[in-house]
């Protein structure tokens, strides 16, 4: 039970990856650690326990990841994602430390699968969880607290008392309690504003209202807002997300992995007008599933629909929800209140424009359109073969890139360029130093694990002084 009279040596905000790997980092360089989780212990972890994988640099095979994926390749397919937008001391430091963060993961009790293609086919380059995220958590939480870590939930942080770039005790909402914390240090991994309505609002208006938030309703970026508020220097564009497209049938908050779909290059996708609105065959799932949450935001109602026939119906993943299906276009736009002429209209121009090519799911093929606008310029096959089937989309929110400026020590940076003295950040609170804009798969729990240690160790030894 944690002693409010106490001063901690390390106190960290949130219960997720980012946050356990400060804790046990901490901890392990001999502080006194107190980790408050605002969720309940059955719903502790945030975004984390929804996760499979993650990015780790290796020069040769290991027993979880085939091949060799190096510095340069790793920083390039960062550049292409980002479009340079990133810092590249930090990317560089983050991508450098992941070649040591697997043995130490290993340590913590955290078990890997053996590489497998997966869905993403990312056997090469991410390392997946056995288990998934809820076990790497739960391996995570049995170490903490066998070292001696405290943990106590359905505990918000409520605002920080920063004076001077010093944090001077923290307010708390505990079971219902209102309580003050003191600690010498602080690691803020409260995630991002993702699960915040009302501040996506700021950006996208209305349109929120219409969003789905993968992940957890905890994220709702309170401690973000208030360092903002009290001089901490921001990073990342509050406009840039991790969006994909998700199946609109999913809850509005916590869905999981399970409701994102994989359909999307082997369909065409239409707006409620029937009409569609981008190139569905651009590249491979993996490099685009990321631009399409963003996409259908920007469609009017925030919803589309994906239609695929019988030739395409086995290339991906099945959805958690039914499909809707039918025996001609015409049915299957009244079972999804679209237009039936409309969309017979668009099916009809699509398949006129598709050229004879080699389907192959493969490689990026030569099936394509002629002079279709936009155009399909992979994959492109006729749309002709019932039964028809659909799964409608909308934005799936997985994490916000607006955060807190940080230096290589996780230093929290104020306004006037010096370092806050004792508050340190690692994760999606800090993520947008480094991620501009995309996304690289793996890459959320690389960034939260590497300066999740870096932030318990610096926060430890700043306590130690
Ligand atoms: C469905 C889904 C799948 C994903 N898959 C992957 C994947 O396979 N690989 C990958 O790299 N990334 C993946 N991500 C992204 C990844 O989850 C995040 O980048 C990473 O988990 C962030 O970790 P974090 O510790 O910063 O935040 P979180 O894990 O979200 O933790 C934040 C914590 O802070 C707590 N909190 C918030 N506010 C307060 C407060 N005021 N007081 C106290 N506690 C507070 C929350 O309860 C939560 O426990 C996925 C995300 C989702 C939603």
């Amino acid at each position: 039970m944690a002693d409010f009279s106490k001063t901690y040596d390390v106190l960290v905000i949130g219960g997720g990856n980012a946050a356990l790997c400060a804790a046990i980092s901490a901890r392990k360089q001999g502080a006194s650690v107190l980790v408050l989780e605002h969720a309940p212990r059955a719903f502790r972890g945030g975004n984390s326990r929804h996760t499979r994988n993650l990015r780790a640099m290796h020069t040769a095979p290991t027993s979880v990841l085939t091949e060799s994926y190096g510095e340069d390749e790793y920083w390039e397919d960062l550049v292409r994602v980002t479009g340079g937008n990133t810092d590249e001391t930090l990317a560089r430091m983050t991508i450098r430390a992941t070649a040591q963060v697997l043995p130490w993961m290993e340590a913590c009790g955290v078990r890997f699968q053996p590489s497998l293609s997966g869905t993403l086919s990312l056997s090469r380059t991410n390392a997946f969880f056995l288990g998934g995220g809820k076990a790497l958590l739960n391996a995570y939480y049995t170490t903490a607290e066998r070292l001696g870590v405290e943990v106590l939930y359905d505990t918000e942080v409520v605002s920080l008392d920063l004076d001077d770039g010093l944090v001077r005790s923290v307010s708390v909402t505990s079971r219902g309690f209102p309580a003050t914390v003191r600690a010498k240090a602080v690691v803020a991994s409260s995630g991002g504003f993702q699960a915040n309505i009302g501040w996506l609002k700021r950006y996208w208006g209305d349109a929120a209202d219409n969003f789905i938030i993968r992940g957890t309703p905890y994220a709702k970026g309170r401690i973000l807002e208030n360092l903002l508020a009290q001089g901490v220097q921001q990073a990342g564009d509050p406009t840039q997300c991790h969006a994909v497209a998700i199946d609109a049938r999913a809850p509005a908050f916590d869905g999981g992995i399970v409701t994102r779909l994989d359909c999307v290059p082997f369909s065409i996708v239409v707006n409620r007008d029937a009409q569609r609105f981008y190139d569905e065959g651009e590249d491979f799932w993996p490099k685009r599933y990321a631009i399409w949450g963003r996409l259908v935001a920007q469609q009017p109602g925030q919803i589309a629909y994906s239609i695929i026939d019988s030739k395409a119906a086995h290339l991906f993943m099945p959805s958690v929800f039914p499909p809707v299906t039918a025996d001609s276009i015409a049915e299957l736009a009244a079972k999804l209140g679209l237009d039936p002429a409309a969309l017979e209209r668009t099916v009809t121009d699509y398949n006129a424009a598709v050229q004879t090519g080699t389907f192959d799911t493969t490689r990026l093929d030569d099936c394509r359109t002629e002079g279709l606008t936009p155009p399909k310029t992979h994959w492109a096959r006729t749309v002709d073969t019932a039964p028809f089937t659909a799964y409608p989309l909308r934005p799936g929110i997985t994490f916000t890139y607006l955060g807190v400026k940080i230096d290589t020590q996780a230093r929290v940076q104020m306004q006037d360029g010096r370092p806050a003295k004792n508050l340190f950040a690692a994760g999606e609170i800090m993520a947008g130093n480094i991620l501009g804009r995309g996304y690289l798969a793996g890459f959320g729990m690389a960034i939260g694990t590497v300066f999740g240690r870096i932030a318990g160790k610096e926060a430890a030894s700043y306590a130690h002084h």
